[in-house]
């Protein structure tokens, strides 16, 4: 039996990987199962899957999971701190570590799965945006494994995996195609953007998601980190990587070859197709996702991204290719400031204003170890609190 680690279990993803997971319950057996503070997720999802161990980071959200415990049969450990997520992320009863953790957060325990030499199904983008090299470099090291989990990276790695570990030139690739949404305010005025509610922002056309990167999608940044993500993944760099606006997200991303041919992984909008992959890979499992309706779809749209619209996708490009801590510091403002948006004391539009100030106050040194990365978080996240001040105090 396959043990696995379920880092964010109570997430979007988590979610989606508990419901492939409890279709295969001789094939996988769940071992530790983590989140920030939703204790009673968190208990639900132990009693269904009787994992060794349960980590909640939240302290309060601890002592609700131990008196839960307390009245029931079950079994598991519970680690109160941010410090279990590592510890469950390497233990050698694990063989697969789901990373679903948002945010900078998810970055030391993905580590922790890469040097204890796991096979990583990565959906927390956010950790290669930060650390892409450190963080490859690791899997390398310890033969850890990294599979991509963010739907548009899954299908890449599905239309050329022959080709992933040797670079894309070697391979004939001439292009990446990056589908993306557009979001809730694609076709919205531009002088209403400045408007939009969180609730708004949240409410996408076409996936069901956490906050934070719903956020992401209507500010399109999310497909900027995930150019970024794109980058350290598939070993190229960002003129390699063209953004294609696709509204019906049924086209999940394309590999353009040499010789012209164009390959496309197509599928419903539904995070247990990549999820399933990465789990069986070089297997296929059935997933509890609806065969794509061809004739129900019946048209696939294309455009070309307006960066003016979204001027968040320019940061990210322009970070990634000054490159060293740009990267961080782009990821760090943009978490505080979707934070302070979806808190409603940013406005939608100063989203991309507070971090394009942070990218330009906060120097970007080179990425040379762990330390000077968290520093760069730890400074640009600081630097971008005092910019959100500022706008609200203005
Ligand atoms: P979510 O907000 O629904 O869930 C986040 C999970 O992380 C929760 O279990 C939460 O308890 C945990 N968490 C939050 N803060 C934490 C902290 N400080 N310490 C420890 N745990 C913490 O998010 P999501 O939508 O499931 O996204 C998770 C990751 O997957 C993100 O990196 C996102 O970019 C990526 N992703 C998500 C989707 C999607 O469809 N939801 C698609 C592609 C990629
Ligand atoms: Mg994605």
């Amino acid at each position: 039996m396959i043990g696995i680690t379920v880092l964010g279990s109570t997430g979007s993803i988590g979610i989606s990987t508990l419901d492939v997971l409890s279709r295969y319950p001789r094939e996988y057996r769940v071992v530790a199962l983590t989140a920030n503070c939703d204790a009673q997720r968190l208990f639900e999802q132990c009693q269904q899957f009787r994992p060794d161990f349960a980590v909640l980071v939240d302290e309060q959200a601890g002592f609700k999971f131990a008196s839960l415990l307390k009245n029931s049969d079950l079994r598991t450990e519970l680690l109160v701190g941010a410090e279990y997520l590592e510890q469950v992320a390497a233990l050698d009863s694990t063989d697969y570590v789901m990373a679903a953790i948002v945010g900078a957060a998810g970055l030391l325990p993905t580590l922790a799965a890469a040097r204890a030499g796991k096979r990583i199904l990565l959906a927390n983008k956010e950790s290669l945006v930060m650390s892409g090299k450190l963080l490859l470099d690791e899997v390398k090291a310890h033969g850890a494994e990294l599979l991509p989990i963010d739907s548009e990276h899954n299908a890449i790695f599905q239309c050329m995996p022959q080709h992933f570990a040797e670079g894309l030139e070697k391979g004939g690739v001439s292009k990446i195609l990056l589908t993306a949404s557009g979001g809730p305010f694609r076709t919205l005025p531009l002088d209403q953007l400045g408007q939009v509610t969180p609730e708004q922002a949240c409410d996408h056309p076409n996936w069901d998601m956490g906050r934070k990167i719903s956020v992401d999608s209507a500010t399109m940044m999310n497909k900027g980190l995930e150019v970024i993500e794109a980058c350290w993944l598939f070993n190229t760099h960002t003129d390699m990587v063209q953004v294609v606006l696709h509204p019906q997200s049924v086209i999940h991303s394309m590999v353009q070859y040499v010789d012209g041919s164009v390959l496309a992984q197509l599928g419903n909008p539904d995070m247990r197709t990549p999820i399933a992959h990465a789990l069986a890979w070089p297997q296929r499992i059935q997933s509890g996702v609806e065969a794509l309706d061809i004739f129900a779809v019946a048209r696939l749209d294309f455009e070309v991204p307006d960066f003016k619209r979204f001027p968040c996708l320019r940061l990210a490009y322009e970070s990634m290719e000054s490159g060293g801590t740009a990267p961080t510091v782009l990821n760090a403002a943009n978490e505080i400031a979707v934070a302070s948006f979806l808190n409603n004391e940013l406005s939608f539009m100063k989203i991309a204003e507070i971090i394009e100030a942070t990218l330009n106050a906060v120097e970007s040194v080179k990425a040379a170890s762990l330390d000077v990365i968290l520093e760069a978080d730890r400074v640009a996240r600081e630097q971008a609190l005092a910019f959100i001040q500022s706008a609200i105090n203005e």
